[in-house]
């Protein structure tokens, strides 16, 4: 990793992206190769979260790859899952295989989502007309004549003003864009939310050493490598009562539907602050843009962790957005008109993802008191349904390609 030159920050650009995740780096990235003048402002001073979205997708890979950079990408450390298993009418099956994938890469690679996002930010600081300016917290939006003209940032306690051509609001879940820009946000409701919990992998765990299982009876478990990335699920927002009931009945909860005795666990599990709550929010802006600002990934649709597609979404509207707008911003003439083809484009993916998802989370909140279904059955018998969810997963229901 290169270590960054800081630049001081402009006052004014022709692209001002608001947020450093996966869809405002690659978006950075994209536009500043198609030789668009391009700042990103993050406010954390580093990519260090633990648990953000650390699945690239064979359709982010393939990216990756037409960027040119796919050997030397792969090799930072990572796991791979060529299949994902879980439970289909109460019975253990594949769920998803990626072995016929019309991709380079027929799996999914496990990486801490920090490498990743430093592998891109590396790639893109080598241009000159890229900046990330990190530990910079945008508060606000600029307004003229109706159009949004640029940014308020606070930066070490200093207030500034960024004009841009145009604002990409990419900055997650609890977008401060999308909010500043009054879009109204449709919310489908989640009834679940997931505590992400890290045990350490023992010399005893053979039979799961296959790749990602999971979901079964709410527990997931991901291989990273020398520990399992396991999420437990949990009733939205019963966390405090939880914990008032204190740790040590949680991992007896957590014991009964996993691989793991309470004593493995207690190891690993010493206090609250290794137990990761993620908020599950499914929900989408019904108009993604209004004059000279457009919000992508997670700020214009946040995903359920189902199929763990987030991250891969993300990448998919940077890549959209990119090829849409690239020759606009170098000829300065952005209309709404483009930021609406922007979200045309990317919206049956977004739509049929959550709807989807919606659908298999009201599903496995039914409580099987019956046999399986009819239907259960006839889904657990079809061999194509593993590869069916091997492209809805890996790839989604529209594939992206970068044009240079
Ligand atoms: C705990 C957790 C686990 C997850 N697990 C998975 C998974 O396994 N697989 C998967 O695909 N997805 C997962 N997701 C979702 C995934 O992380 C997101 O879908 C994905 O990161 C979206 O990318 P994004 O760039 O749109 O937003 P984000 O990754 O949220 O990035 C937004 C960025 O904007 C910055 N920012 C926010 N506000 C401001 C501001 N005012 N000024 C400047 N910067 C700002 C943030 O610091 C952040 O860096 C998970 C999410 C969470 C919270």
């Amino acid at each position: 990793m290169n270590t960054p030159v800081e630049r001081p920050l402009p006052l004014s650009t022709s692209c001002c992206i608001v947020g450093g995740g996966p869809a405002g780096l690659m978006l950075g990235y994209l536009l500043a190769l198609k030789g668009v003048e391009v700042v990103v402002l993050e406010k954390h001073s580093d990519f260090l979260r633990d648990f953000r979205g650390d699945t690239i997708h064979p359709s982010t890979l393939e990216i990756i790859w037409q960027l040119g950079f796919l050997d030397e990408f792969l090799a930072l450390p990572h796991q791979r899952a060529e299949k994902l298993y879980g439970e289909i009418a109460g019975r253990e099956a594949t769920l998803a295989d990626f072995s016929r994938l019309p991709t380079r890469c027929k799996f999914i690679a496990f990486m801490p989502q920090w490498d990743f996002l430093n592998f891109i930010s590396d790639k893109a600081r080598q241009l000159p007309n890229f900046s990330l300016h990190q530990n910079v917290s945008v508060n606000d939006l600029l307004e003229q004549n109706g159009k949004v003209s640029g940014v308020r940032v606070s930066q070490n306690g200093i207030d500034r003003q960024i004009t841009a051509q145009l604002v990409v609001g990419c900055d997650g879940r609890h977008s401060i864009v999308r909010e500043k820009a009054g879009l109204e946000v449709m919310n489908f409701g989640a009834p679940r939310d997931v505590l992400w919990l890290k045990i350490t992998k023992s010399a005893d765990d053979p039979e799961w050493s296959t790749g990602h299982r999971g979901p079964k009876k709410g527990f997931i478990m991901i291989d990273r490598g020398d520990y399992w990335q396991c999420g437990y699920s949990i009733t939205k927002g019963s966390l405090d009562e939880l914990k008032l009931r204190g740790l040590a009945a949680l991992i007896a909860d957590v014991a009964e539907i996993s691989p793991f005795d309470a004593a493995r666990l207690q190891q690993d599990l010493t206090d609250w602050d290794k137990v990761k709550l993620l908020q599950i929010r499914i929900d989408r802006l019904k108009q993604w843009s209004k004059p000279e600002l457009l919000c992508i990934g997670d700020a214009a649709h946040a995903m359920s962790p189902i199929g763990g597609v987030g991250v891969n979404l993300a990448i998919q509207d940077a890549v959209a957005t990119a090829n849409i707008l690239a020759p606009a911003l170098l000829k300065g003439n952005v209309t709404l008109r483009h930021l609406q083809k922007v979200q045309r484009r990317r919206t049956f993916p977004t739509w049929a993802t959550q709807s989807l998802q919606v659908m298999i989370s009201k599903a496995s909140q039914k409580k099987r008191t019956k046999p399986p279904s009819g239907v259960e059955l006839w889904v657990r018998q079809r061999a194509f349904i593993p590869f069916l969810f091997g492209r809805l997963i890996g790839i989604g229901f529209f594939k992206e390609n970068f044009r240079k």
